[in-house]
């Protein structure tokens, strides 16, 4: 996965006192729901003091207002932000990269394996799709040497603001990337002008209406939890998606969506017997952590 983890990215500023987070990330600007552009409402403030909103519309929810990402750039996404053992391919990882490989592979003709993955991080993904026959290339608001050292083609930026020139990619993939861009909506936009005629987009992203994240969220209104919505990440997360607001993003975006899925981690604290049967019930409940959708231009 791209993104780090809560604990990946406490060594930061996550977990630091709402003092530490004001002074970091002193100013803040209000956000409209980029599918309504309508204002939205606050539901909770986070043990941080970041706001959390939902659009009454849409439902679609996201942090407003937020700090504003230029201070974000140096506060949250440092050179710290990635570390070295991320370019590796851990088994949790390639179980679900191989998930993800098998639904592209059958959706696409087998001469059909360009991908474009954006917020390729350190670039294990790029080196796991690679190995696999596919040609691959990464973006990135800043390319890391460890994604470099994959061999893959680069590009630095943010999506909407890079130039492929005519080159159209049969996948592009945002694994735990969208929830990070300045507009969703704006980034899926320029998703659809770079996929070639009936490719396909992947989005993964967390389940905010999966089952351990909703419990947290009730634990979270109840003021049961020390540190409040401390599971929105709302330090790097900008945007929180269910299933149903995703899927009306990525349509508004221009595609048509083929597979919804909400897959489960393995824990290695839990046995695989155990891990098997919750798989089963929060995947077919559509409640699990996380969430991967799959959709072709339409
Ligand atoms: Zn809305």
């Amino acid at each position: 996965m791209s993104g780090p983890s809560e604990t990946e990215s406490s060594r930061s500023l996550f977990g630091r006192s709402r003092e530490d987070v004001a002074s970091a990330l002193p100013d803040r600007e209000p956000v409209l729901c980029p599918l309504c552009r309508r204002p939205p409402q606050r539901f909770a403030i986070d043990f941080q003091g970041l706001h959390l909103a939902r659009c009454r519309s849409c439902g679609l929810q996201f942090h407003s207002p937020r700090p504003v990402l230029e201070q974000m750039a140096t506060a949250v996404y440092g050179a710290a932000y990635h570390r070295p053992e991320e370019a590796e391919v851990d088994a949790r990882h390639e179980r679900h990269y191989a998930r993800q490989v098998a639904r592209l592979e059958r959706c696409l003709d087998v001469e059909r394996r360009h991908l474009l993955d954006v917020g390729c991080g350190a670039g294990a993904f790029l080196r796991f799709v690679s190995e696999r026959g596919w040609e691959v290339e990464g973006t990135d608001v800043v390319v890391t040497d460890w994604a470099r050292a994959s061999g893959a083609r680069l590009w630095a930026g943010e999506l909407p603001t890079i130039d492929f020139g005519t080159t159209r990619y049969d996948v592009v993939r945002f694994n735990h990337v969208l929830e990070h861009t300045r507009d969703p909506l704006v980034e899926l936009r320029r998703a659809r002008e770079v996929v070639s005629p009936s490719g396909i987009l992947l989005v993964g992203v967390p389940n905010v209406a999966g089952l351990s994240l909703r419990l947290k969220s009730w634990q979270s209104r109840l003021g049961l939890k020390s540190k409040r919505w401390r599971h929105y990440a709302a330090l790097h997360h900008l945007w929180f998606f269910t299933p149903a607001t995703l899927q009306r993003l990525v349509e508004a975006a221009g595609f048509e969506v083929i597979l919804v899925e909400t897959p489960v981690m393995d824990r290695p604290d839990r046995s695989p017997a155990l891990t098997g049967v919750y798989r089963g019930l929060l995947e077919t409940c559509r409640a699990g952590s996380l969430l991967d959708l799959y959709a072709r231009a339409r």
